[in-house]
């Protein structure tokens, strides 16, 4: 199929070849205050949704898993607790800064004999069909230029009878939520990415991509294209964030 010219990057229409450079800069921009800033701007509560990620998962010991888009290593972390000496977590990102920081973090809280650390893009992962139990991408997708590659990927990759988890900002479900969130985003993530990191611009598309990300629903109309089954999703705080759950059949 070919590719379409132009794409967007937050609000703005950008070339599609160029949105991976500039999503790149974004991570490079913020990787060393990146944790600082989640639970900045959730008031921490990124911690519960990716904690409820980790259950929905159904993830068990010996389990392999794939993390990817895993950045700085939140959900890596807690699956290596969960699989054990027998299992295997790899988290994958882009991004090298963000993996250094992830990589650098595990090592110092103690994890390492059952992690890998893989440097790849979500639209083609370099692994092998049918490797894992559970794939989880969070707060990845709206970053990803070609989403519809990137579900397929997943799909290949993951075992029949596996899951993937997406965790990911969507659609608020009531009007005052929105406005309110709107403002916060709008106004108040920017001026705080300025404080922390020197940064608004980064913070600005956070805001903008996430206006921009497919909705609950059209999210899952994607995951079932891409041949998910049993297709859910859990709107969490009120649908500012939600988790789709689909399995290979
Ligand atoms: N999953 C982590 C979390 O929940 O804290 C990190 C999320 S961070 C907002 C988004 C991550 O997606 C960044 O680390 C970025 O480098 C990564 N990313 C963006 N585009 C990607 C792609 N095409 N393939 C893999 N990772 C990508």
């Amino acid at each position: 199929m070919a590719d379409k010219d132009t794409t967007h990057f937050g609000y703005q229409e950008v070339a599609t070849g160029d949105k991976q450079k500039k999503v790149a800069e974004v991570f490079h921009s913020v990787a060393s205050k990146y944790d600082l800033m989640n639970d900045l701007m959730s008031f921490g509560i990124h911690r519960l949704w990716k904690r409820y990620t980790i259950e929905l998962s159904g993830v068990r010991a010996g389990n392999s898993v794939l993390d990817i888009a895993g950045g700085t290593g939140d959900l890596s972390y807690a699956f290596a607790r969960r699989v054990g000496p027998e299992g295997q977590v790899v988290l994958a990102d882009i991004n090298e800064s963000m993996l250094k920081v992830g990589r650098d973090r595990l090592a110092d809280r103690g994890i390492a004999g059952n992690l890998e650390t893989v440097q790849a893009n979500a639209e083609s992962l370099p692994f092998d069909d049918n490797r894992f139990d559970v794939v989880s991408i969070a707060f990845g997708l709206r970053n990803v230029t070609h989403k519809e590659k990137a579900l397929a990927e997943m799909q290949r990759v993951l075992k029949p009878g596996g899951r993937l988890l997406v965790l990911e900002f969507s659609k608020p479900r009531n009007d005052l939520l929105s406005r309110a969130y709107d403002f916060y985003s709008f106004q108040a993530l920017p001026r705080m990415g300025s404080l922390v990191t020197g940064d608004a611009d980064s913070y600005r598309y956070l805001a903008e991509s996430i206006r921009m990300h497919p909705d609950q629903e059209t999210l899952k109309a994607m995951m079932s294209d891409a041949g998910f089954e049993r297709v859910q999703y859990h709107n969490l705080t009120g649908g500012i964030v939600a988790l789709h759950r689909g399995v290979k059949p």
